[in-house]
């Protein structure tokens, strides 16, 4: 199991439609996170707060700039410290990293998923609490 490398794809693949925030945590962007609740819309994440169009693709989700031209691209998110709870406790499962193609998971760990699982819940659990 290796470290995320940033290379997007979860963010990508469930960034638009298929993420989700829970009424807690949009109870408190509202109060505390205008610049987040200003995405919502009936307690569903992202719209556009200009169109009312939901986003297909996570507005948060950056392009890292590039030191190194030949380095495959990077991608980070731009409300790290408050991303929904969703986007936190990714990846969670072994078969969702494989179906994925998450760049965390190697042969070793589809050898090992009990193992690959024991040693993915140590490298989430900060990002998890
Ligand atoms: S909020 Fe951040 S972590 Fe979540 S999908 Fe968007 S860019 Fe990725
Ligand atoms: S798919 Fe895996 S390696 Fe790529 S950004 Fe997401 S968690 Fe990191």
């Amino acid at each position: 199991m290796k470290d995320c490398n940033q290379c997007g794809k979860c963010c990508i693949k469930y960034g638009g439609g298929d993420l989700s925030a829970s009424k807690e945590e949009i109870d408190q962007w509202e109060i505390f996170q205008p610049n987040l609740f200003q995405y919502v819309k009936n307690y569903e994440i992202w719209f556009d707060p200009e169109t009312g169009s939901k986003f297909e693709r996570c507005p948060f989700l950056e392009i890292v700039a590039k030191t190194d031209v030949l380095a495959p691209i990077k991608y980070t998110c731009s409300i790290y410290l408050n991303r929904p709870e969703d986007c936190r406790h990714y990846p969670s499962l072994i078969s969702e990293m494989i179906k994925d193609e998450c760049e965390m998971i190697g042969i070793k760990d589809i050898a090992k998923p009990k193992q690959a699982k024991m040693m993915l819940d140590l490298l989430m659990k900060d990002s998890r609490s």
